[in-house]
């Protein structure tokens, strides 16, 4: 069986730049695509902030251009799941539904989702009205009003960025008091565009094709109540995909991967990109960066191995 120099896993930012990296450098990567080939910009529209695209560019049109820059100098793709690793034996096993695959280093590039409120029609709404990323979609928010559903650190951290574009920010939450750090509450219970919308649980997104408002449920009374708004954003975390990985490398509380800021985790020879180590900044081109980092750490490491 062939043992690769590296295999990549994963197709997102930082597969795909680690990809092109690690082909520049001569080292014939693997990049093994998952079901979600291109990561989670192909579920958006524009992109703004990735830079080099004064215009902006389209999610699965930047996801293409990386897939064609990585695979000019030599990246090969495979359009499969990874369903089991072994990281234990060397060379690694990275095990897919109809076979296996072997490599000297691995970079993990696998992602994160964000979870989301499980009401009926959401899907429909995505990208249009319904985010899950302020940074990325607050400024298409100018003057408007939207919800943000959370009561953590990082709803108030999406309430208190979307409040520099929007008219009026509801925060719905289902409890009577947040969770987040006590600095961040202060800060949003002090911004005066932050209004709180306690015990109460979002049912459905309204609208034709964009958000038009939200139904809403007190958990205390049962009532039901509409919200007109234009935009929800909803913050109630995110899960680093990385059931795979239980038991071969570290993971931290939350399931994402424990590594350094050159992607190095506890195992030798296994690198980490991207969201799937990264719970704060879950961004295109930190993701992207990190993928970088990561390929060249690996040439390094196969160098020294
Ligand atoms: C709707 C939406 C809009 C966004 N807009 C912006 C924006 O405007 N600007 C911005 O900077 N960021 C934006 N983001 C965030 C950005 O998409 C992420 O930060 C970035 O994609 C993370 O890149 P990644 O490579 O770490 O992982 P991902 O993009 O999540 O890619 C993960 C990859 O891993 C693969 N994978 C997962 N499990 C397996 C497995 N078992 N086997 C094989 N492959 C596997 C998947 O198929 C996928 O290809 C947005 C996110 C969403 C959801």
């Amino acid at each position: 069986m062939n043992t690769y120099n590296v295999i990549i896993i994963g197709s997102g930012p930082a597969g795909y730049t680690a990809g092109l990296y690690t082909a520049r450098a001569n080292l014939e990567p693997l990049i093994i695509c998952g079901y979600q080939a291109g990561g989670q910009l192909t579920l958006t529209s524009e992109v703004e902030n990735f830079p080099g695209f004064p215009e902006g560019i389209l999610g699965p049109q930047l996801m293409e251009n990386m897939k064609k820059q990585a695979t000019k100098f030599g990246a090969q793709l495979i359009f499969k799941e990874v369903t089991a690793v072994n990281f234990k034996e060397r060379p690694f096993k990275v095990i897919v539904d109809d076979g296996e695959y072997q490599a000297k280093s691995v970079i993990i590039a696998t992602g994160s989702y964000a979870r989301m409120l499980g009401v009926e029609n959401e899907k429909k709404f995505y990208g249009r009205g319904l985010s899950t990323c302020a940074t990325c979609d607050a400024a298409f928010f100018k003057d408007r009003k939207v919800a943000v559903v959370g009561g953590g650190d990082s709803a108030m951290e999406e309430a208190l960025f979307i409040s520099r574009f929007a008219s009026e920010v509801q925060v719905i939450h289902r409890r009577d008091a947040l969770r987040a750090s006590k600095v961040l509450q202060d800060r949003a219970f002090k911004n005066d565009k932050i209004k709180f919308i306690w015990n109460t649980v979002v049912r459905q997104i309204l609208g034709e094709r964009f958000v038009t408002g939200i139904e809403l449920e007190n958990i205390i009374d049962r009532s039901i109540s509409t919200l007109e708004i234009n935009g929800v954003f909803v913050a109630i975390g995110h899960e680093p995909k990385t059931k795979i990985f239980q038991g071969e490398i570290a993971l931290d509380a939350h399931g994402y991967i424990v590594a350094d800021q050159s992607g190095k985790t506890d195992v030798e020879g296994i690198f980490a990109a991207g969201d799937v180590k990264d719970f704060r900044y879950r961004q295109a081109i930190t993701a992207a960066g990190s993928g970088c980092i990561a390929a060249l750490e690996v040439a390094v490491y196969l160098s020294e191995n």
